[in-house]
């Protein structure tokens, strides 16, 4: 097996490189593909496509490798793998990022921050660029600047023929809309233009932590903040075991503020009169170390599973759905809206502009013999939430479960996917994507 003019690398069953060269951030993925394509250029990119297809085989692509189900990674398939398309280019006049489709988040945020800008990105920076920003994309950004898909200007894109388009909001309009939420079903991206913002280089969090007693009463005055909230805050309420008080279950109510640090500060005590807190934590960092925090406890190789909620209102029924945690995986409630909700819903594929807070609860564990029970868990947690909520990201979709997709998308939007599907990629070339499940 051999691609002609290609630059990069390929990877077989047996080379030293293959195990490391398909193994992805969830270690619960431990499939085997034919070949891996390591892409050193879009050229490459349309080779090793040609080459797939022509060999009969399925093609996955891989940007960051962390969708929880591994998409990228197809058993006796293809993997493109766009890591080595990793390059960042800001041009800070402009105020625009030229990112590769393999880039990681954590090298966008450190060529953008160099001049104090940045674009909204995930909360950890060895997630993908690609899969993130195809999916939407949220951040502690997010509600001072939208999605991450609502900063892109302008994609290369190689679709499953092999042209190489550029899609704006004036070419290929169509694309442009799928490819704002729409995930990588219509082709791959081997650069995104991005705009990117002054936010300068400092941030701050505020955790005010109670005793899961004391805690209905802090989520309901936490949730009375939001209609007041600035958009450069992000109220954050969390709960799970926390080392810091003995391991005993705690929840925290506070927010994340990106910018001036005196201003953010001024919010502290609206939070501060809240309840009778077991403690607080007012903490003052950069944005790169924010951006880079839970690096390490959402590294890679371990087990994962996660399951996420969009609520459009959250009554107190959902609070305590909420706070009944029984020795679940930890779970967190954020506050969409702001610039989320500027853009017109119609403007894009991604769905639920509208959430007021999205859930999430996630696990991680190394045994294989827990997968059954650590998985059961986290759904049984976040379905006492179901009654509450609207739908959900996405980007979070861990089950090959075809429920999920309906889920993430209205169905005029999915409608409108699969008619641009026809359209682009009419052999269904590029199926390792959400709109598979
Ligand atoms: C630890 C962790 C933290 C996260 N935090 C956030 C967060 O803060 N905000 C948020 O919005 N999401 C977050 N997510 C979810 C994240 O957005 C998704 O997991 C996303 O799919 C990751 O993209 P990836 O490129 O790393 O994944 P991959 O598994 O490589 O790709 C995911 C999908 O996108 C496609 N794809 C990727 N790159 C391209 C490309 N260049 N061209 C075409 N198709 C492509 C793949 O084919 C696949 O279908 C997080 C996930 C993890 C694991």
């Amino acid at each position: 097996m051999t691609i002609a003019a290609f630059d990069g690398l390929l990877t077989r069953p047996g080379d030293p490189a293959y195990d490391a060269g398909r193994a992805v951030w969830n270690a619960m993925v431990d499939r085997r593909p034919a070949l891996i394509a390591r892409c050193a250029s879009t050229a490459d990119v349309v080779a090793a496509l040609r080459y797939g297809r022509a060999a009969g085989l399925e093609i996955g692509v891989r940007g960051g490798g962390h969708s929880f189900l591994g998409l990228p990674v197809v058993e006796g398939g293809l993997l493109l793998d766009l890591s080595a398309l990793n390059s960042v280019q800001v041009d800070p006049v402009s105020r625009r990022a030229r990112v590769g489709g393999g880039a990681l988040l954590g090298a966008l945020d450190l060529a953008s921050q160099r001049y104090g800008l940045a674009t909204t990105a995930g909360n950890v920076s060895h997630t993908g660029v690609g899969g993130l920003t195809l999916g939407g994309g949220v951040g502690w950004l997010a509600r001072a600047h939208a999605l991450t898909c609502d900063n892109v200007t302008s994609y290369e894109l190689v679709t499953a023929n092999g042209a190489v388009l550029r899609v704006t909001e004036t070419e290929h309009a169509d694309l442009f809309w799928g490819l704002r939420g729409g995930g990588g079903s219509f082709g791959v991206v081997t650069a995104f233009e991005f705009r990117l913002h002054p936010v300068g280089t400092q941030a701050l969090t505020v955790d005010l932590f109670y005793d899961l007693d004391d805690a209905g009463t802090a989520l309901r005055g936490w949730r009375d903040l939001f209609a007041d909230a600035p958009r450069q805050a992000t109220p954050v309420a969390r709960v799970g075991r926390r080392e810091e008080y003995g391991g005993r279950p705690m929840a925290s109510i506070g927010y994340v503020w990106v910018g001036d640090v005196e201003e953010g500060l001024r919010l502290l005590p609206s939070y501060e009169g809240i309840g009778k807190p077991a403690g607080q934590r007012v903490r003052e960092l950069s944005y790169l170390d924010l951006q880079t925090e839970s690096d390490d406890d959402e590294r890679h190789a371990r087990r994962r599973y996660c399951k996420g909620h969009y609520l459009q209102s959250l009554p107190d029924a959902a609070i305590d759905a909420f706070l009944a945690w029984d020795n679940n995986p930890g779970a967190r409630l954020t506050l969409n809206g702001g610039a989320i909700g500027d853009v017109p819903d119609s403007a894009t594929a991604y769905s639920h502009r509208d959430a007021l807070v999205e859930f999430t609860t996630g696990d991680d564990w190394t045994d294989p013999g827990e997968d059954a029970t650590r998985v059961a868990a986290a759904r049984t947690y976040a379905a006492a939430l179901e009654p509450y909520t609207s739908g959900s990201y996405v980007n979070t979709i861990a089950d090959e479960d075809p429920a999920a997709v309906h889920r993430a998308y209205s169905p005029e939007k999915l409608a409108r996917l699969h008619q641009l599907k026809d359209t682009y990629d009419p052999e269904n070339v590029f199926n390792q994507t959400a709109l598979k499940c």
